[in-house]
């Protein structure tokens, strides 16, 4: 992300704190610093709760409770996070399975800090218990079911998205009309910067600190998905956080996927799918979304634009068979 200097107008005011296992970060114009600082406060809250309903790093959190019991038995789950692996499950139809919260049956055994992965036996196994099909839910009861033993789910590729949305909706509730609030690679934007466009920067994949692409962007959402972000490398191939369901291995061929349009929720689940389908795929599944434009950069740095970021004099593809 690259923001205005805090320095630069006394207003702007903005934090940044360790959450989620990444930094969650808040900026906003406030007329009234006071209050400003306190809704600075409101937002980290809302992350910190959302996180205590959905990691599933945390044994008491609603989700551990359902991977735990939900293949023995229906298992409530409140109506807020019902709605999001709801969300979640309508994602995985959209992106013929390339998002699919069950991908943890098989990302458990990861420990990228420890360099750890799973062997190909159980790769193997787990991965049969990979397919968003096999949550069942029960809009009535309000319940969660798994339709085998060893079905988990993770909210990972979501969740981020839906701090920053959450963020913005409670900033907006509250008189603000220019913020910025990020958590790890989702950034939801409110408003502009005062008379500009945010600008945000996506990060070169192998360059640290580096940024590759810089998009100027008001009140829209934006996140990227990257191999980057969680990730061992051992003989030459990089083991990162992003599965490929069909495949149960981390899934290659792009170093980074972007996605940006209105709602932070789909822009985050997008670039994880983005990235899983691949440059072809990804940008033709983005094609058929007409609020949501993707750029793509894939394993050899090759940056591609989804087609309504084309600027208009870039000739059109070859058509075969027309005559103009
Ligand atoms: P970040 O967590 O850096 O924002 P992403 O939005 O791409 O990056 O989310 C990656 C996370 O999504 C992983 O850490 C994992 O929790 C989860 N995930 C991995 N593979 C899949 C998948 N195929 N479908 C849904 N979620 C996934
Ligand atoms: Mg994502």
């Amino acid at each position: 992300m690259c923001l205005p200097p805090l320095t630069a107008q006394a207003e702007w005011l903005g934090d940044a704190r360790p959450m989620m296992g990444t930094e969650v970060s808040v900026y906003l114009w406030s007329d009234d610093a006071e209050k400003g600082r306190q809704l600075l406060d409101e937002v980290f809250d809302e992350a910190a709760r959302i996180d205590r309903l959905m990691s599933t790093y945390k044994d008491e959190s609603e989700i551990s409770k359902i991977n735990r019991e939900a293949a023995d038995t229906p298992t409530a789950a409140g109506e807020e996070l019902f709605g999001l692996i709801r969300r979640a499950l309508d994602i995985s139809v959209l992106t013929h399975g390339a998002f699919d919260i069950t991908y943890d049956s098989v990302g458990q055994h990861y420990d990228f800090r420890e360099r750890q992965r799973p062997d190909a036996a159980t790769v193997a196994s787990e991965r049969e218990r990979i397919d968003y099909r096999l949550v069942e839910l029960d809009q009535a009861a309000g319940t969660v079911a798994f339709a085998r033993q060893g079905v988990r789910i993770n909210l990972g590729g979501i969740a981020k998205g839906y701090v920053v949305e959450r963020g913005v909706d409670i900033l907006r509730s509250r008189g603000i009309e220019h913020a910025a609030v990020t958590a790890g690679g989702d950034t939801r934007l409110l408003g502009d910067r005062r008379g500009r466009p945010f600008v945000v920067g996506i990060r070169d994949p192998r360059e640290e600190g580096e940024v590759a692409i810089s998009v100027p962007l008001e009140d829209e959402a934006i996140s990227t998905s990257g191999d980057y972000e969680r990730f061992f490398d051992e003989d030459g191939v990089r083991y990162h956080h992003i599965i490929s369901p069909s495949t149960g291995q981390p899934a290659a061929g792009v170093h980074s996927a972007t996605v940006f349009g209105p709602d932070a929720v789909l822009t985050d689940a997008l670039s994880t799918s983005v990235f899983v389908m691949g440059v072809e795929r990804g940008l033709t599944l983005i094609a058929t979304l007409p609020d949501y434009e993707s750029i793509v950069i894939d394993a050899a740095g090759k940056v591609y634009y989804s087609d309504g970021l084309m600027p208009p004099d870039t000739p059109p593809a070859e058509t075969p068979g027309t005559d103009e």
